[in-house]
């Protein structure tokens, strides 16, 4: 049986970027990348806002990821040539003032840095028709809806078109001879002792393991190296092995609405933030958020909510945006008032609830990349070039940009990140 020197479960952003970065600087060895689904970004990938932001982060870590991933991305848009769908429309935090507060400190920062831009209420209302003050108003008490009392804009902000992405590193993947084994779902991690003695019941505790490769349902494949890069799915092959990824899965969802009316449209393209004319990708006090996707002429809604049980439920419902989107974006823009569904999809975030920074960490000859928290697709390529860094037995990574980075930042054992406030 042929031994790949770098297997890869996972063709999601993650899994791709790690067998890319990991071909462009090892040329000539085999790398396989297994998925259950019949093409690459199939997982959260494909299901996401693609929404980016390189600099709007509390935590300096995810700056970090962020930033040069999105400038990795731009590089290969604008020098390379490659259409990634990105828009740079910005994005826009609305805050109350109660929660301006909380990040004034981080706001203020990043706009002497030039990151960002922060408006106050009366500058927002001459560029953005909605309500601002909900005093007095006993439904919006009852909805917790808070009043919008400042903007941070972020400049180098957007979304992008995730396929897009995830065909760009399959592409490359296949010209530097990486190969794909797609509708393959691994069922098990292989656990053997480095150094088999033929006793039974090996491996004992004792004795120091590899991970020799993976059972699926067309097989054994045998690898030199492993990489989990199983999204919202990773810990149901981990638990079995005693690993913990410090991350479980929560269902998110989309919603997709075309404007029907005139003050619709005008709310989809505004003119008055950036130069493509449509709204920013916009984040409500109340962390509901909008894309207007100019290429369909959509305004997207979506809501992280708090209480939903951890599970792999990945099946989108139309009741939630009744219940807990419309009455909530309604009251902040009446214009939308009857906007009904037009489509929607759901997918799994892998939430690490610990500081909502990623997780990336290496047991034996296998390399861990997970726990995105909702913001895996902006921070794909720095994941990508640790995890890859990671299975050379690096100590550093290189960023795009050459800012290098520990490859233990992001290690579960002995963590400490600073935690992440600017979780949408
Ligand atoms: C609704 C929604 C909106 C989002 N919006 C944004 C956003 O605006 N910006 C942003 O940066 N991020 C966003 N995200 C998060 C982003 O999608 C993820 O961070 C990112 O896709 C994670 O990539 P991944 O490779 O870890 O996981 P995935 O893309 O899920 O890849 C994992 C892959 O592993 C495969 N797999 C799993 N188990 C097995 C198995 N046993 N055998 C074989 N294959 C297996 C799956 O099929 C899948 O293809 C959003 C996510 C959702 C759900």
């Amino acid at each position: 049986m042929l031994e790949a020197d770098l297997l890869v479960v996972g063709a999601g952003i993650f899994g791709l970027a790690t067998a890319y970065h990991y071909l462009r600087e090892n040329p000539g060895k085999s790398v396989l990348i297994v998925d259950r689904m019949g093409d690459v970004g199939q997982g959260a990938t494909a299901k996401s806002a693609a929404a980016f932001r390189a600099n709007l982060f509390t935590s300096q870590t995810n700056r970090l990821l962020a930033g040069s991933s999105v400038d990795f991305f731009l590089h290969v848009q604008e020098k390379e040539g490659h259409d990634l769908g990105i828009m740079k429309v910005g994005y826009l935090v609305l805050r109350s003032r109660e929660q301006f507060e909380r990040v004034s400190e981080v706001a203020k920062m990043l706009e002497k840095m030039g990151a960002v831009r922060i408006y106050r209420r009366e500058e927002l209302m001459e560029k953005l028709k909605m309500n601002y003050d909900f005093s007095g108003d006993e439904e919006a008490e009852l909805l917790n809806i808070m009043n919008v009392d400042y903007g941070i804009f972020g400049f180098k902000c957007g979304y992008m078109d995730a396929d897009k992405l995830a065909y760009y590193y399959r592409d490359r993947i296949r010209e530097m001879g990486g190969d794909f084994q797609f509708n393959t779902k691994v069922e098990r991690v292989i656990v053997e002792p480095e150094v088999k003695l033929g006793i039974p019941r090996e491996p004992r505790a004792w004795q120091k393991v590899k991970f020799s490769g993976i059972e699926t349902n067309k097989g054994i494949l045998k690898a030199k190296n492993l990489v989990l890069a199983a999204g919202g799915w990773s810990h149901l092959l981990l638990d079995p092995l005693g690993i913990d990824c410090i991350s479980k899965p929560k269902k998110r969802q989309i919603f997709t609405v075309r404007p029907r009316t005139e003050e619709q449209r005008a709310l989809l393209y505004n003119p008055n933030f950036n130069e493509e004319g449509v709204l920013p990708f916009t984040i409500l006090p109340t962390e509901h958020y909008i894309r207007a996707d100019k290429r369909d002429g959509t305004l997207w809604f979506a809501l992280s909510d708090e209480m939903r049980p951890y599970s792999t439920d990945d099946e989108p419902e139309e009741s939630f945006y009744y219940d807990n989107i419309y009455p909530i974006v309604v009251k902040y823009f009446p214009q939308l008032e009857g906007a009904r569904v037009d489509n929607m999809w759901a997918g799994l975030y892998m939430i690490n609830s610990v500081d909502h920074n990623p997780v990336v960490f290496r047991r034996a000859n296998m390399v861990v990349a997970t726990g995105d928290s909702g913001s895996g697709i902006m921070k794909g390529d720095a994941i990508g070039r640790i995890s890859a860094a990671l299975v050379q037995g690096k100590k550093e990574a290189e960023l795009f940009g050459g800012e290098k980075i520990p490859t233990d930042r992001l290690e579960v054992v002995g963590r400490s990140l600073e935690p992440e406030n600017f979780v949408f």
